[in-house]
């Protein structure tokens, strides 16, 4: 690899990426498409500074700290705030596009694509029509089901995914070969195969702990009796929407690791997945947060 990308894997993808760059051959719009926390975020950032360096991606330039601070004037991100994309954002865009460039390219980083409306959508898609000279958008999704299919059709998709665990506690060794074996399992075992997790969780110990006591919380839930301190506990995690991201996460993680242990898929495990989907789908709209997890505790 020719560039530092700082993420672990996606080496096929990395490439892609690098002989669009190197060969000329780049497309005016790319969707990176996959789960949460494989690192997309990181390598459409990095694309943008391998774009606009003047010095080869030296890190070290005015372009290079502005983009990584989020403050280069040509390169303009519209972070995932959990909000839908709504078609005044989109007309901000326009605007940013219309001002005179100063850098080698006018570039526009959208998170989490499938946000935009449909309205939006259509007026997003006049811009990837007829796009601006020496303009490239770098997009995200975790669900490419969600993009229109007139806006995919427009994009080069690369398509990232997550890795095994074992193939992640091989990376994580080599990469953290300080680090003592108990910490690196852990943190291969939780970050599910999610190479963006598995380096947060590497790098930041209060996030490991955090994610080590849900873990632990989650597999004595299964042993808890009462349906009381199974909302007790429900009532103490809606108070903070972080958290429940990663509950409903690890969630997942236990009742999945629970279906491979038994080497079958038993219809309570299938039934608990749905219901734990259903959930984290509920979670994204505006809903009463207490009430769904609590729906949720009464039928896993
Ligand atoms: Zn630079």
């Amino acid at each position: 690899m020719k560039y530092n990308w700082s993420i672990i894997g996606h080496e096929k993808q990395l490439s892609q990426i690098e002989k669009d760059l190197e060969s000329g051959n780049l497309a005016h719009a790319y969707l990176l498409s996959g789960p949460n926390s494989v690192g997309k975020n990181t390598v459409a950032k990095k694309m943008a500074g391998i774009l606009q360096c003047e010095n080869d991606f030296c890190h070290n330039c005015n372009a290079c700290t502005q983009i990584e601070k989020g403050c280069h004037v040509d390169t303009v991100v519209f972070e995932d705030d959990g909000e839908s994309i709504k078609i005044e954002t989109v007309r901000k865009i326009l605007e940013r596009l219309s001002m005179t460039r100063q850098a080698p390219y006018k570039i526009l980083l959208v998170q989490s694509l499938e946000r935009m409306g449909v309205e939006a959508a259509n007026s997003f898609l006049k811009m990837l029509e007829e796009p601006p000279e020496r303009t490239v958008f770098i997009m995200t999704t975790d669900n490419v089901r969600l993009i229109l299919p007139t806006i995919l059709s427009r994009v080069r998709v690369v398509q990232f995914n997550s890795v095994s665990q074992g193939y992640l506690k091989e990376k994580l060794e080599s990469l953290y070969p300080e680090r003592d074996k108990e910490t690196l399992e852990t943190v291969s075992l939780l970050s599910m195969g999610k190479t963006g997790k598995a380096v947060h969780l590497m790098e930041h110990p209060e996030s490991l702990a955090e994610y080590l006591k849900i873990y632990h919380d989650i597999q004595n839930f299964f042993a808890y009796r009462s349906i009381v301190e199974r909302f007790s506990y429900i009532e103490e995690m809606a108070e903070d929407p972080k958290k429940i991201e990663t509950f409903i996460n690890i969630l997942t993680h236990v009742v999945r690791s629970q279906m491979l242990e038994r080497k079958e898929d038993s219809p309570k495990q299938i039934k608990a997945l749905s219901k734990i989907n259903e959930a984290a789908m509920l979670l994204k709209k505006n809903v009463n947060v207490r009430l769904v997890l609590e729906n949720l505790m009464l039928q896993i």
